[in-house]
């Protein structure tokens, strides 16, 4: 399952950015997903869970939070950046605009530690 591999490798980003010492405070994962990552969040909860239950049982207390941000676009003619709704890809001026400027992340945001 494509989310149980994403739920591995945000562990080993963890891995590679915190000290051992630092990882046993984790208490809380953050990420940005954005609708156009192909990321369904229930999914990256489920195998969250999964993963933790089954070989990252040091991550047992740890809570993910998944912050879904709106598809942005910004129009080549106006300029202007419109959130995108049900998949519209149409500037407010009208135009139609595929230039994307928020949607495809899947991002670590934050990382809560406890003191
Ligand atoms: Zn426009």
């Amino acid at each position: 399952m494509h989310e149980i591999s994403l739920v591995r490798t945000i562990f080993r980003t963890l891995e590679d950015n915190f000290s051992p010492e630092e990882l046993g405070r984790v208490t809380a994962i953050e990420l940005k997903v954005g609708p156009l990552a192909n990321v369904e969040p229930i999914l990256l909860q489920n195998a969250f869970e999964a993963v933790v239950e089954e070989d990252e049982t040091r991550f047992k207390d740890v809570k993910l939070r998944v912050n879904l941000v709106p598809i942005l676009i910004q129009c080549h003619d106006c300029n202007q950046i419109t959130e995108v709704q049900n998949y519209r890809f149409v500037c407010v001026c009208g135009k139609p605009c595929g230039n994307v400027v928020q949607g495809n992340e899947l991002l670590i945001e934050r990382v809560e530690l406890v003191d």
